[in-house]
């Protein structure tokens, strides 16, 4: 059994008292322990703020992008160091768990470049200068300088190394030291992670602490030049965002949450052309990889109501060769939920959809998983649901199953109809349409883009060049509106002003250029 240990005031910490369990979700064998009782989280706050923020603001935008080449490095060469862990204690297949570590070095890849490509600048132009008065000396610049605080990120369980990683990459390139804290059920991986890159000796002192458990009473000490970026329920964002420091303090929070994803099937797209693979194939991955477990996957599949039955017909074909198991075992393409308490909220939220849907494909799922120990696991089955009265359903649109469930819901074919039901959603991470008719996509990009942070657009110039729809990409931004939790991460450069302070610089040009220069 790994007891994990805290990474925080630039030594390993191991929580007191009573720990929390981790468990192989395929087995339900115990593997881990992490708690964080005893740390002091106010000193563990105060040397990441005033160790590690001078130590990287002291950097340009350059060398800290170095850092993270440094970082990105590391973990590509412990690859499959890092994939086991995952597999073990997340229950992901191989290729679920490569999704995940290749997605977190890969992310501090492109922004180790976009560090380079910002230079020798500890501080950036945001935007063309602006002329204020009737000569040319009177000069107004907007700049963009790192917050003297700390950024604490807060991850889902889902992706323990990717979720790490977009976050860290984007907050140590701005120049702000971070605390990183796993969802406590699946952080062995991140926590081989953090061990990795403290034995690299790559970090500079106080730049990157590691909790492995509850925050404690951390968030309490957040004040104004800090930064929260959690990823998780929308349940715990609203009760976090509420925190009276955070509100009193003008913390800035980041949120993202959870999100009712959607795929539309525009009309007029033939059985078997590429746009309707490019569908199906996207639907089925979105459905089962992680077993489901992405912020990102699909719940909603608006398709027009003449192709119902040959949409649900084609999806039951695919989805009925997907082999549920131990992730160990050769031939599993999906493995279990993470943990418990997700099996009960999958089935209890299957339940509650199906009082609105019927089934098409999955039944309950209920399933009988390749290679676990009879009657134990936190295996389901993929499910497919058919909602015909999507006008009066409820759940459907506004009860996230976090698993491998989705509900087929017929429109009329019109965009008007499409982005009515999209938008059911309250706000969503990320919808993908799929059609050829470059009138009705126009229209789809005008009525569901407000609703959406992303919006993948599948045609058949593009079929099978495309990752899959619910993949985050470093230089697109992450996140959405309304329901999604109302963030922003990544987007290239656009992330990096979450931890960056604007300011209006007033002044003689020669002097407001010379600040620019860092001189
Ligand atoms: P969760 O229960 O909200 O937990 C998320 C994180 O918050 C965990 O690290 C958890 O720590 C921590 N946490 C919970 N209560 C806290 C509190 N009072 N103070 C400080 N930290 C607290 O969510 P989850 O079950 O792990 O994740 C699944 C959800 O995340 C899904 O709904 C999914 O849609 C969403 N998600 C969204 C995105 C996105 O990018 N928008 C990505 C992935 C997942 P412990 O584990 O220690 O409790």
């Amino acid at each position: 059994m790994v007891t994990l240990r805290s990474y925080v005031g630039g030594r390993w910490v191991e929580g007191q008292g009573g720990k929390q369990a981790l468990y192989n979700p395929a087995t339900e064998e115990p593997i881990a322990e992490a708690g964080t009782a005893g740390v002091d989280f106010g000193a563990a706050l105060a040397h990441a703020r005033d160790v590690g923020g001078p130590a990287l603001r002291e950097m340009t935008f350059a060398q800290r992008g170095e850092l993270l080449r440094a970082m990105y490095k590391v973990l590509h060469a412990h690859r499959e160091a890092l994939i086991t862990p995952s597999l073990e204690n997340a229950g992901t297949t191989r290729s679920d768990s490569k999704f995940d570590v290749d997605g977190a070095w890969a992310t501090l890849a492109a922004y180790a470049d976009l560090g380079t490509k910002l230079g020798a600048v500890r501080t950036l132009a945001d935007g063309e200068g602006i002329q204020l008065g009737r000569s040319a000396r009177w000069f107004g610049q907007h700049v963009l300088q790192p917050r003297e605080g700390v950024a604490v990120h807060i991850n889902a369980f889902n992706f323990p190394a990717w979720g790490f990683a977009e976050k860290a990459a984007v907050a140590l390139l701005a120049g702000v030291p971070i605390i990183t804290k796993p969802a406590t059920a699946t952080a062995l991986p991140s926590f081989r992670i953090m061990e990795l890159l403290v034995e690299a000796s790559i970090l500079p002192p106080g730049a990157v602490s590691f909790i492995a458990g509850s925050t404690g009473d951390l968030l309490k000490h957040l004040g104004e030049q800090d930064v929260l970026a959690f990823t998780g329920s929308h349940a715990t964002a609203v009760e976090l965002r509420s925190m009276p420091n955070l509100l009193a303090r003008s913390v800035r929070v980041n949120i993202e949450a959870d999100s009712l994803n959607a795929a539309v099937l525009a009309p007029g797209v033939e059985r078997g052309s590429p746009t309707w693979d490019a569908f199906i194939a996207d639907v089925v991955r979105e459905m089962t990889q992680k077993t489901g477990q992405k912020c990102t996957a699909f719940r909603r599949i608006f398709v027009p109501a003449s192709m119902v039955a040959e949409v649900n017909g084609e999806l039951a074909e695919r989805l009925s060769t997907i082999v549920v198991g131990n992730p160990a075992e050769e031939g599993v393409k999906m493995g279990p939920l993470a943990t418990a308490s997700q099996l009960r909220d999958v089935r209890a939220g299957i339940a509650r959809l199906r009082a609105e849907a019927a089934p098409v494909f999955g039944g309950d799922g209920a399933v009988k998983a390749v290679g676990a120990p009879e009657g134990k696991g936190f295996f389901v089955g993929p499910v497919l649901l058919e909602c015909t009265d999507p006008d009066n359903a409820t759940a459907v649109h506004s009860h996230e199953v976090f698993g491998p469930v989705a509900t087929v819901v017929p429109y009329d074919d019109s965009v008007r109809s499409a982005a009515r039901l999209v938008a059911r959603g309250g706000g969503m991470l990320e919808t993908s349409v799929y059609g050829d008719d470059r009138t009705w996509l126009a229209e789809a990009v005008r009525g569901i883009g407000p609703w959406v942070g992303r919006l993948f657009i599948g045609s058949a110039k593009v079929a099978g060049q495309t990752m899959s729809p619910g993949t985050v990409l470093p230089q697109l931004v992450h996140g959405g509106p309304g329901r999604a939790g109302g963030g922003e991460e990544l987007g290239g450069e656009r992330g990096l002003s979450l931890y960056l302070q604007r300011t209006a610089l007033q002044g003689d040009k020669a002097i407001l250029d010379h600040a620019l220069k860092g001189e």
